[in-house]
């Protein structure tokens, strides 16, 4: 036993090779320790003396005569030994007698060694008597109960580190000093296993060389790994008692052990509390030597606290990712609820007690921090809608789901809408609450708005162009109104000078008075007729849907035609349905398509040379339930790619054209069901068709 001392109150007391580290008062120390106890200056002059020392000596107060007890072959002897020793810088170990008080000789083992750190050197005296066999046993115990009671101090101070959160590397650096400490020809190593248990993560091994670490860390855990990697695979301990052995023939932990001349290797799996491999506990040693009892204890006590260690850090990185993980969420959830305008709110209605989200504090232009609560957030309903919000408000208390749009009033006094949607959950708490979002979507009802107003505007200007187009189509027919009135009133004249003439004949002709009268009257609702005609197609009137047959509209359409299109010398073909094709629609909208169809065809005619110039107007049923009309004509014709472009607004192939009669006539067509389309002939000139649904005859 020898002791040594590290500033003024600790001392390192050596047992049996085996240091500990106290923190008594050196003649506290001296005053535990089971034997003869002294130190001197480096001249040999006692210093101090423990209370045995002063007993076996016969000594009273703190006299220092010891040395002058030595047995006179020893003080011959022992000056030399001593020399020795300190010239060798070793620790003096020699057995010598010492004089009791009574006179008689006794055998100890005394040892010296320096003591101090300071500038002055003083040295140490231990004698243990030899003699004894009982008291080589005392020793023995008092070494025993110091390593004990150092294992039990140290564990505690491990276990406070860990309780503190002190970093996993340092309490397993000093787990592995603690055991190599306490066992003999031991070198410790701490490998931690990944969350996975994947891969090894380097823990800690104070007395190895740095190769351990290099080949361990982020290592694949595999049992060809070598005893630490089987350990951790198996979950079993692995020991190799030579390293010559097969277990280790070829991995690199064997390389490892033979190159730093390591012979025994004990991995020991550290394990969860779930069962799971955490780490491994390895002692590497030169010697195979059974573990003693205390050494097993050693060892077993140290794979506790690194488990306990690896837990607790496990505990605090799942609760440092979970914090991270609810903060992230919330963080997510605040986001989402500015990008989509939503606030949330819980009330548990049992407890009266509420949660708005901050979103729903900044829709409701409120401050947050003058903690409203429901009533101040109804306050803000705008007055028209409050009753209908607190009905809501009672229904989704009451259990049902809600879905309610209401406006409020912002402090700024502008108009907000918002969509509330609530309903009551069991899943929240242990009493109802009622759960639910309100979104502002005032941004939306404007955009709705203005759609609406963007389409009643669109709508508006359709019609403005299709009167536009009306009436240009009928200026462009001047010629042919002019002649289809003035035909009838020439005849009205000539009906009337008639009738005058006839009237002046003595006796008057009555009976051709009377016919060429009829002859007047018919003229007259002829012109009538026409000018009723041309006035609905110039009139902007409502459309009005009524029963009307599609032959007919076709006649009347070339009726008005027949002289203009005379006058090109284009002949109109009729290739009409026999029976009447009944539809439902606009007569004055269809007849302006048919007429659109009609004029098209005769520019389409209007510059070539062939003859006869023809357009043929034809209807037939196409289905059971729909009619088609069609015109073509012997026209310039379009390519194919036109086809369908020229039912776009605007699109024109003449000089003085508007290029709006087939968006319109389309359009037309389609608000009747109806499809309209355009080919080209396989001969000359174009074909233009629309087909529109039939009347359903009533059932
Ligand atoms: P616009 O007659 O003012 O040009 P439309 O919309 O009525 O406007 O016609 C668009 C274009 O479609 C015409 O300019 C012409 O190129 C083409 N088109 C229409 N009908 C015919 C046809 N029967 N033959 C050849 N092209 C035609």
């Amino acid at each position: 036993m020898h002791l040594f001392r590290r500033g003024n109150l600790k001392a390192v007391i050596f047992i049996n090779g085996a240091a500990f580290l106290s923190t008594l008062s050196l003649s506290e120390i001296c005053e535990r320790i089971p034997a003869i106890v002294w130190t001197t200056d480096e001249a040999g002059s006692t210093i101090y003396g423990n209370s045995r020392f002063r007993a076996y000596f016969g000594l009273d107060g703190q006299g220092t005569e010891g040395l002058n007890a030595l047995h006179p072959d020893d003080a011959i002897t022992l000056p030399v030994k001593i020399r020795n020793a300190r010239r060798e810088g070793l620790d003096l170990i020699a057995d010598v007698r010492l004089r009791r008080m009574s006179g008689e000789y006794c055998w100890f083992a005394l040892s010296s060694s320096p003591w101090g750190d300071g500038a002055a050197i003083e040295y140490c005296w231990v004698a243990v008597k030899r003699n004894k066999r009982a008291d080589a046993n005392f020793v023995q115990r008092v070494a025993d109960s110091w390593q004990a009671s150092h294992l039990i101090h140290s564990e505690t101070e491990i276990l406070e580190m860990v309780a503190r959160g002190t970093a996993t590397a340092e309490v397993f650096d000093k787990v592995c000093r603690l055991v190599e400490e306490l066992i003999d020809d031991c070198f410790c190593c701490i490998l931690e296993l990944s969350l996975d248990r994947r891969h090894f993560r380097f823990g800690a091994a104070p007395r190895l060389p740095g190769g351990f670490k290099d080949a361990f860390d982020r290592s694949e855990v595999a049992a060809g790994l070598g005893p630490c990697g089987l350990a951790a695979t198996s979950r079993r301990p692995v020991e190799v008692l030579d390293s010559a052995s097969d277990a280790l023939a070829g991995t690199a932990e064997g390389r490892l052990m033979l190159l730093n001349g390591f012979n025994v290797c004990q991995a020991n799996p550290i394990l969860s509390p779930y069962g799971n491999t955490a780490g491994v506990f390895t002692i590497y040693r030169q010697r195979h030597a059974a573990f003693s009892l205390f050494e097993q204890q050693v060892v077993d006590r140290a794979i506790n606290i690194i488990s306990i260690s690896i837990d607790r850090t496990r505990h605090e990185e799942a609760l440092v990712r979970r914090e991270t993980q609810v903060r992230r969420s919330q963080a997510q959830l605040v986001a989402a609820q500015r990008i989509s305008s939503t606030g949330s709110f819980t009330f548990d209605i049992r407890n009266n007690e509420y949660m708005c989200s901050e979103e729903l504090y900044r829709i409701f232009d409120i401050d947050p921090s003058l903690e409203p609560d429901i009533y101040d957030l109804r306050k803000r309903v705008y007055r028209d809608d409050l009753a209908k919000f607190d009905a809501e408000l009672q229904r989704a208390l009451s259990g049902q789901s809600i879905d309610v749009t209401f406006r409020i009033m912002t402090s700024h006094a502008s108009l907000k809408f918002l969509r509330g949607l609530a309903q009551v959950s069991y899943h929240v708490g242990d009493n109802p609450v009622l759960v639910g979002t309100v979104q502002d979507i005032t941004d939306f009802k404007n955009a709705q708005e203005a759609l609406q107003r963007g389409e009643e505007a669109l709508i508006r200007a359709r019609e403005d162009l299709a009167y536009v187009s009306r009436v240009m189509t009928i200026s462009a027919l001047t010629a042919s109104i002019a002649h289809e009135v003035s035909q009838p009133l020439a005849g009205i004249l000539t009906n009337a000078n008639a009738c005058l003439r006839l009237l002046a004949l003595s006796p008057p002709n009555i009976e051709a008075v009377s016919e060429t009268a009829r002859r007047t009257i018919r003229d007259t609702l002829r012109a009538t007729e026409v000018i009723k005609r041309l006035r609905g197609m110039f009139a902007r009137q409502p459309s009005t849907m009524e029963h009307t047959d599609l032959n007919e509209l076709a006649r009347e359409v070339i009726v008005l035609c027949a002289r203009d299109l005379h006058q090109k010398s284009i002949s109109v073909i009729a290739h009409l349905e026999t029976k009447p094709l009944q539809v439902m629609g606009d007569r004055v909208q269809l007849q302006q398509v048919i007429l659109n169809m009609l004029l098209n065809a005769r520019d389409a005619m209007g510059d070539i040379e062939i003859q006869p110039r023809s357009l043929t107007v034809s209807t037939h049923l196409d289905t059971e339930d729909s009619a088609v009309l069609s015109i073509t004509d012997v026209g310039i014709g379009f390519p194919l790619e036109d086809a369908d472009r020229m039912f776009e607004a605007f699109f024109t192939t003449k000089q003085d054209g508007m290029g709006i009669g087939l968006a319109i006539s389309r359009s037309i067509i389609e608000n009747h069901g109806g499809i309209m389309w355009a080919e080209p002939n396989d001969g000359p000139g174009a074909t233009v068709s629309f087909s529109i649904p039939l009347r359903r005859s009533p059932q």
